[in-house]
């Protein structure tokens, strides 16, 4: 990372990057109202620090030791860019600030007037964000895949759905993109896009992702470290996007549990990520249990555990669901559990403040 005087001027600063870059480098290029940070991206054993350090217009020339440099928190010690925890902002929804994010709808979008129906209801419910997977990522090639999986002319049809549904309802929208052909339709009508757990370590499809320049909600991978699913997110930080939502959605479970939960909710990785990074985390609790009636409990936990938001699945009737019906709640109980974890959130928050005061 190379941190240019308050003083450096532009072609100072292209200077560095022109170095950089001669080394087959690429750089992150953050522009505060004081200073200039240029990141570097790849093999860093190739940059003589000592020489950059020497460059007009350098002040310091620091070597950053992590793999997630652009996404840890050692990044907003000297970038103006980024702050202590960033805030995304899409339509009128920020993700990452004060108020508690609720991502709901259903598992997949299977017609228009489902779509509709359950978007009017969690809309009603208090969720501020819609999601309808239109390309589902499946275990078995017997099962229903998505409306996109249906043809070119039906993803574009139920892309559109979502994209209406959304400005009905007044809420930005969400789908998967599971590969990269898809990544142009999904860009041109979700505002955000999310990357699934089975994706995690697919690079160029993230590399692609994003280029698009929207927030993406990137999930962990059931067999990932925490600090693989931040490396991986540095993908997206490297190709130019750090509006990234950071998702935990449960691990491989161990012995007999698997017949219990779907997954582990892994709850302790939310504050632990969070010591690592200013990105936004958020939990779905549907995808981690498989279990409806375990989603009240694992929300208002999750909410606990210090996670900005939440992605629930939602249905009208769970028992028509082409998809994960058994992990489907009704609007009503969507609203119970925002309500609760509303409160706890801020209990939470209020807390905390006190003790940092304190300390
Ligand atoms: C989903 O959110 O629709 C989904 C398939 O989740 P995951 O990638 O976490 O399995
Ligand atoms: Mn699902």
């Amino acid at each position: 990372m190379i941190i240019m005087k308050t003083d450096a001027t532009q072609e100072q600063v292209d200077g560095v990057i022109k170095e950089v870059k001669r080394r087959g480098l690429r750089v992150d290029v953050s522009r505060g109202r004081y200073k200039t940070i240029i990141g570097l991206i790849g093999d860093e054993r190739k940059i003589p620090f000592d020489y950059l350090a020497a460059l007009p217009g350098v002040k310091e020339a620091v070597r950053v030791e992590t793999r997630y440099k652009l996404i840890s928190r050692e990044y907003t010690k000297f970038s103006e860019e980024v702050s202590e925890q960033r805030v995304i902002k899409v339509g009128n929804v920020e993700i990452g600030g004060e108020e508690l994010i609720i991502i709901a709808g259903p598992c997949a979008v299977e017609s228009k007037a489902q779509l509709f129906k359950i978007a009017e209801e969690v809309k009603k419910a208090g969720a501020h964000i819609l999601r309808g997977g239109i390309f589902k990522p499946r275990s078995s090639v017997y099962s229903f895949q998505g409306l996109g999986a249906e043809g070119w002319e039906e993803a574009v049809g139920a892309s559109r759905w979502l994209q209406e549904a959304g400005k009905k309802f007044n809420m930005p929208v969400i789908t998967e993109i599971r590969g990269e052909a898809q990544v142009d339709l999904v860009a041109e009508y979700a505002d955000i896009l999310q990357v699934g757990a089975r994706n995690m370590y697919n690079q160029d499809l993230l590399t692609k992702v994003a280029k698009k320049k929207k927030p993406v909600l990137f999930k962990r991978h059931f067999g990932a470290g925490i600090e693989e699913f931040l490396s991986f997110a540095e993908y997206i930080a490297a190709g130019g996007n750090k509006d990234i939502i950071l998702c935990e959605r449960g691990i491989i479970p161990i012995g007999k549990g698997r017949e219990y939960t779907r997954y582990t909710l892994d709850l302790a990785s939310v504050p632990a990520i969070q010591k690592e990074t200013y990105l936004p985390v958020i939990v779905d609790p549907s995808h981690a249990t498989g279990r409806r009636d375990l989603i009240f409990n694992m929300s208002c936990a999750a909410v606990a555990a210090g996670a900005s938001g939440l992605m629930i699945e939602v249905h009208y009737n769970p028992a028509e669901a082409l998809v994960d019906g058994q992990q489907m709640i009704a609007p009503d109980e969507l609203k119970n559990i925002i309500d609760t974890c509303k409160e706890i959130q801020k209990l939470v928050a209020s807390r905390k403040a006190e003790a940092k005061a304190l300390s």
